[in-house]
């Protein structure tokens, strides 16, 4: 017998080594995957950094998968493509070739050491809510508010949608 699917929301993020090339790669990785069930991606977002400003500015997306896998075990996938894609970690919130994180899991909540669920700090990241709203507008984030409603809270300053094709 097979585990249900559970439908999960992952942010993408590059500011180093063609920012656009390394998303676009991560979606190819979640697309081949075989435990993976890709559902949609969202526009591509160009935004300035958090913490230092010292660095180039991001590409943001979000991808809606469906999955088998528990939120642990596709944290494990998502960190071996970021580790396929050259990422170390040098400084905290510094340039990256490729960050995926785990937005949101079959509305789970989850806290350990390895991982918070939903992602504790999307609510404050318009590169986050604006992708994720061409996905999800009604999606329930925290205090019982939308993903739309979040967005309009937290504002576009620093973010502009590109043109690029997805
Ligand atoms: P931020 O989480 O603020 O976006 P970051 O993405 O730069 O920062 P990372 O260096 O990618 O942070 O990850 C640090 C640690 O966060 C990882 O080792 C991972 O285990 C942990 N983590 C906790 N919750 C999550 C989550 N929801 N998605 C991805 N990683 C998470
Ligand atoms: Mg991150
Ligand atoms: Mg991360």
């Amino acid at each position: 017998m097979t585990a249900p699917h559970a439908q999960a929301f992952i942010a993408l993020g590059s500011n180093l080594e063609h920012p656009l090339k390394q998303v676009r790669q991560a979606i190819d990785a979640l697309r081949a995957h075989p435990d993976i069930e890709f559902i949609a991606q969202s526009h591509w977002y160009q935004s300035r950094p958090v913490g230092p400003q010292d660095q180039p500015d991001y590409i943001n997306g979000v991808a809606q998968v469906s999955t088998h896998l528990s939120p642990l075990a596709l944290l494990d996938v998502l960190q071996q493509i970021e580790h396929d894609h050259g990422r170390v970690r040098l400084t905290h919130w510094g340039p990256r070739t490729l960050d995926l994180d785990l937005l949101w899991f079959a509305g789970m909540t989850w806290q350990d050491e390895r991982l918070t669920l939903p992602h504790p700090r999307m609510c404050e990241r318009n590169f986050v809510l604006l992708p994720l709203c061409d996905l999800a507008p009604e999606l329930e984030l925290s205090q019982g508010l939308s993903a739309t409603q979040w967005a309009q809270a937290v504002g576009q300053a620093g973010i502009e949608r590109l043109h690029a094709t997805a």
